[in-house]
């Protein structure tokens, strides 16, 4: 078999627009921030708060976005947009042409949905390992426990980074499949190939 890239190309396949692409607003962060405006001069963004969503202009056209108040568990309440094609009660909008909608009407990934399996593995290994740096304080030194977390938690956290390594050498051994069968590398691929089957 040939590569996804020649698979994708035959079948005339358009990837999908990424998140990443178009402005977002994010109703947990506008919120966070007890903000009555919406002022975005890069997108010509301009609304205020009134009862249920945000009125104003985009690029000169009116606009209106809906916003509903959800009581939260544990007190306290939470808001959300709605978007605008499909109406369903949403955290991000996206601005496209006008209109704030969410990400499945316009058909958008995440970065992440692109990523090889072997990136993707590393790339989550990579995110724990920053949270594990972060609660030790910003020093580079992940053997140690952060204070105040279970040896247990920590346990739990350092295997699924070890499982996701492992993974990725998994992944990347998969891809590389005219090298795997050379003779030379098999004394590096094979015991990858072994840890990642037992994990
Ligand atoms: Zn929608």
């Amino acid at each position: 078999m040939g590569s996804w890239h020649m698979y994708w190309q035959r079948k005339n396949h358009i990837p999908k627009k990424l998140c990443s692409q178009l402005p977002c607003y994010d109703s947990f962060a506008i919120f966070k921030e007890n903000l009555l405006f919406l002022n975005d001069h890069c997108n010509r963004v301009y609304a205020r708060l009134e009862n249920d969503g945000f009125r104003g202009s985009c690029a000169g056209w009116p606009f209106f976005l809906s916003v509903s108040k959800q009581p939260c568990h544990f007190g306290g309440f939470r808001y959300f947009f709605h978007c605008t094609n499909c109406g369903t009660r949403m955290r991000k909008v996206y601005l496209y042409r006008g209109h704030f909608e969410c990400r499945k009407c316009l058909n958008l990934g995440y970065t992440s949905q692109r990523l090889k399996p072997s990136d993707r593995f590393l790339e989550t290994m990579h995110k724990l390992r920053g949270s594990l740096i972060y609660k030790n304080g910003g020093f580079e030194n992940t053997d140690k426990r952060p204070r105040g977390m279970w040896s247990r938690t920590y346990k739990r956290i350092t295997s699924r980074m070890d499982k996701l390594y492992w993974k990725s050498s998994m992944a990347l051994y998969l891809r590389y499949s005219d090298i795997r069968n050379d003779e030379a590398f098999q004394d590096i691929f094979e015991p990858a190939r072994q840890r990642a089957q037992r994990v």
